[in-house]
């Protein structure tokens, strides 16, 4: 393990920040302590380092980054980032051989669903999601303060396992690609729908917020979508989907919608 908890030190709060998410470039970042895990890099690490300083976040403070699977828009800049800043990278076995960041990083370290790790003062659990992608992961965060953070992006279904990992969240971050109908009539060609729309694509604004409804609790603050398509989505209606399903069930959760090029607070 290249850190530690240490237990002597009092609590430390959560915070976490979507740097910019969606098919363009995701990386999010989730700081506890001194100590900040960055999930996913697919914007250079120039880039990076540029959009953790203006979300206020020293880079330096970075001590892992983690992978949730190979594609680009998830794994563009982590090579450069980790060998920079001479920082371990962990990812399932299946991205890890899939990305071909093994060797290419200063240290990489394989993470098994349903079994923690700990970076600084987060503790890290990973589990399966559903993406045409060689063993992609989805991800629970804890702080020293014991808040949670579920992020699931990339995932065509929602299964048993997920929403397991994900109960009793404090914030959920979930990704709200497209909707069915702006998709069903958009400008993509019908194999591009097909691959979405699959088991191993993306989850609908309905899925989400079907989702978010299954993962309410009392504990659950706030609801942040995820890896909105420019194309086939817009803000507003994750915003009125996630809204409505909140509604009906009478919860006070506030929403917020991650974009491509701004920053967003998952957890302040
Ligand atoms: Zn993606
Ligand atoms: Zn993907």
């Amino acid at each position: 393990m290249p850190s530690h908890r240490d237990n002597l030190k009092p609590a430390s709060t959560l915070r976490a920040v979507v740097l910019g998410s969606g098919s363009s470039g995701n990386a999010l970042a989730v700081c506890c302590g001194k100590g900040t895990v960055l999930l996913d890099c697919g914007f250079s690490a120039r880039e990076a380092d540029r959009r953790l300083r203006a979300a206020g976040i020293d880079p330096t403070s970075v001590r892992a980054v983690l992978v949730s699977h190979e594609h680009s828009d998830h794994v563009r800049g982590v090579r450069v980032f980790a060998s920079c800043r001479r920082i371990p990278v962990y990812a399932s076995r299946g991205t890890r051989s899939a990305s071909g960041l093994n060797g290419q990083v200063p240290e990489m370290h394989v993470i098994t669903p349903g079994e923690p790790v700990t970076v600084g003062s987060i503790t890290i659990t990973a589990f399966r999601t559903s993406h045409d992608a060689a063993e992609p992961l989805g991800f629970r965060f804890e702080g020293a303060c014991g808040c949670a953070l579920g992020v699931l992006t990339d995932s065509g279904t929602v299964n048993g396992e997920m929403l397991e990992a994900l109960r009793g969240c404090d914030v959920l971050a979930i990704e709200s690609n497209h909707d069915e109908e702006m998709l069903e009539h958009g400008p993509y060609p019908w194999f591009l729908k097909r691959r979405i729309r699959s088991a191993e694509g993306h989850l609908s604004n309905e899925a989400a917020a079907e989702l978010v409804t299954t993962l309410a609790s009392d504990r659950l603050t706030r609801v942040v979508g995820l890896h909105l398509s420019s194309t086939n989505n817009t803000s507003r209606l994750v915003t009125s989907s996630l809204a409505g399903a909140l509604a009906r069930l009478g919860h006070q959760a506030t929403i917020e919608v991650a974009l491509q090029e701004t920053a967003c607070i998952l957890k302040p």
